[in-house]
């Protein structure tokens, strides 16, 4: 058995992105989420795996019956927000109110605390932050350091430590990025596992884990999901992002749960739960 590394899942379906479709669209789609999540449920039982599930509040209200599977199964579960939308789009309310509606239905679900938070496009903001020790949340896992993407937020953040308090009793634990001389490469799964070959990858987690300590992975459960409708209007960058090498997903994903020891946040930092 290989280093421990955090192993995350944004939960959410292939229609539930904000940018293309708004919710109220939503109820017009084919719910595809389940299957996909017992891929991965599957995959991470075949090797002892546990893992922190972000869950969008949209998604539990829909299928609640799975959210209290994943938990009773000893997975994590946190919040992805309820209608995926961009932090940095919405005003201080409609984001308080958009975190505390999903805080409360994964609360009712599975009738315990959360205490994470993941950003939908990794969009976290400074002032979200302060919402979200306000409301209660004992971390976030959100900040993908110094990098350039069109829609991550640019919340500039330390490199040289990948968890860390951000307020009294409120931690970061950041999204992995690949140091190359003067750039700093996400590298964190989801589209980047589908698109380096698997042994480039893994090289990857292995220097990210030997100068930071820590590896944070994440993957949707579409990103394993070949047979999903295609989104309309997608530039062709944001097809790539998107489609990518979905066939391979199920297999890459195999490997690095045998290649490394996977992890909830919260199983890798007991401290996390503890915090008043
Ligand atoms: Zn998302």
């Amino acid at each position: 058995m290989g280093q421990s590394i955090i192993f995350t899942v944004d939960l959410e379906d292939w229609f539930t992105d904000g940018r293309q479709n708004r919710i109220s669209s939503w109820n017009n789609y084919e719910l595809r989420i389940e299957a996909n999540v017992r891929t991965i449920l599957t995959l991470l039982a075949k090797y002892n795996a546990k893992g922190t599930f972000f869950v969008l509040g949209w998604i539990a209200l829909k299928k609640p019956d799975l959210i209290r599977e994943i938990h009773a199964l000893g997975h994590e579960i946190a919040s992805h927000g309820f209608a995926h939308e961009l932090v940095y789009t919405l005003t201080f309310d409609q984001f308080r109110n958009d975190v505390r509606k999903s805080k409360d239905i994964l609360e009712d679900i599975v009738g315990t605390r959360v205490i994470g938070y993941r950003a939908p496009c990794f969009s976290m903001i400074k002032w979200g932050l302060e919402i979200l020790k306000q409301e209660g949340f004992k971390y976030d896992s959100s900040i993908i350091p110094n990098t350039f993407h069109d829609l991550y937020a640019k919340l500039y953040s330390r490199l040289d430590k990948a968890c860390f308090e951000i307020q009294e009793n409120f931690w970061e634990v950041s999204l992995p990025v690949l140091q190359m001389g003067p750039v700093n490469i996400p590298w964190g799964g989801g589209g980047y596992l589908r698109f380096y070959p698997y042994s480039l990858f893994k090289q990857g987690i292995n220097k990210i884990v030997e100068s930071k300590g820590l590896y944070n992975f994440y993957i949707h459960p579409y990103d394993l999901d070949n047979s999903q409708p295609r989104l309309a209007d997608l530039s062709l960058l944001n097809k790539l992002r998107r489609y990518y090498g979905l066939k391979f997903t199920e297999g890459k994903l195999d490997k690095l749960l045998n290649d490394f020891e996977c992890k909830s946040i919260t199983a890798y930092y007991p401290f996390l739960s503890t915090l008043k």
